[in-house]
């Protein structure tokens, strides 16, 4: 499932060949994703130039000016760019035409992402209103947490994954980051004290930005025929590690279920 980072090296990766361009046509090959693509969203879209491409948590924004499209990659969603006439494939769901010959191509075999035409205020847009501080810019620290966890009895894995706190922290990114920092997943997010909040941030800080850093290798897989591209493999610490020794400590890490998903810790690391 794309995660934060490749969804933002997804933005680095289409963003120098849209932005700038005018989008000729939209054919949307296949309306059914997660929610239908809108029926006016080809003509609201068709004539704008694209301002830039930004990114709010897992959705890729394209800023046409007076409105914008959104895109979410859902389960299995990518997107690259590719010459107007290169063969459709199985699960090519949207075409976007800009002048200059590029096509940005949506591919999803799940179908549980999305492309939807927002208006303004933008910003407002029910998906994008009631999102926390994106985990790389200044507005999140351990200070936040702290401050937003007091009194709360949820476990910090749950805190930390709940997108209202801190957007973009998804189950691998939480699992790596407490393990960074030390905490274990169960503890509950009112207990934890500031100064481990500091580490906490840091360590997501740090997680992220090590897999965007990561996903800058494959930037050139986004343009071509039939790359998948984007979903980059990386050295995780606790992830999928269940059973195996602790990197630092060579205790086994333990898996547990959390709010459904799977939980590795080390049980002599993490407290
Ligand atoms: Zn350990």
């Amino acid at each position: 499932m794309p995660e934060l980072p490749e969804v933002e090296t997804t933005r680095r990766g289409v963003a120098p060949h849209i932005t700038g361009r005018k989008i000729l046509n939209v054919n949307v090959y296949e309306p059914r994703l997660r929610w239908p693509v809108p029926a006016d969203l080809p003509a609201a879209a068709e004539g704008k130039t694209v301002q830039d491409v930004t990114r709010r948590a897992k959705y890729l924004l394209i800023n046409l000016g007076e409105n914008e499209l959104l895109f979410h990659l859902g389960m299995s969603g990518n997107l690259r760019i590719v010459a107007p006439e290169t063969p459709r494939m199985k699960h090519d769901h949207v075409d976007i035409l800009l002048e200059g010959d590029i096509t940005l191509r949506y591919n999803d075999p799940r179908r549980f992402g999305c492309l939807l035409l927002l208006n303004p205020p933008t910003q407002e847009h029910p998906l994008l209103r009631h999102l926390g501080p994106e985990p790389l810019s200044d507005q999140f620290s351990g200070e936040l947490l702290y401050k937003l966890s007091r009194q709360r009895k949820s476990p910090i894995k749950t805190f930390l994954m709940d997108q209202a706190i801190v957007v973009g922290v998804g189950n691998i990114y939480a699992n790596e980051a407490l393990f960074l920092a030390g905490i274990r997943p169960t503890r509950p997010a009112g207990e934890v004290s500031l100064k481990r909040y500091q580490a906490l941030a840091e360590a997501v800080r740090k997680v992220l930005s090590d897999a965007i850093n990561m996903g800058g290798t494959t930037l050139r897989d986004f343009v071509g025929g039939d790359g998948k591209p984007g979903y980059f493999q990386q050295t995780l610490r606790a992830y999928g590690r269940g059973g195996q020794p602790c990197i630092l400590c060579n205790t086994e890490l333990k898996e547990i279920k959390l709010g459904q998903r799977a939980s590795v810790f080390c049980p002599s690391c993490q407290r």
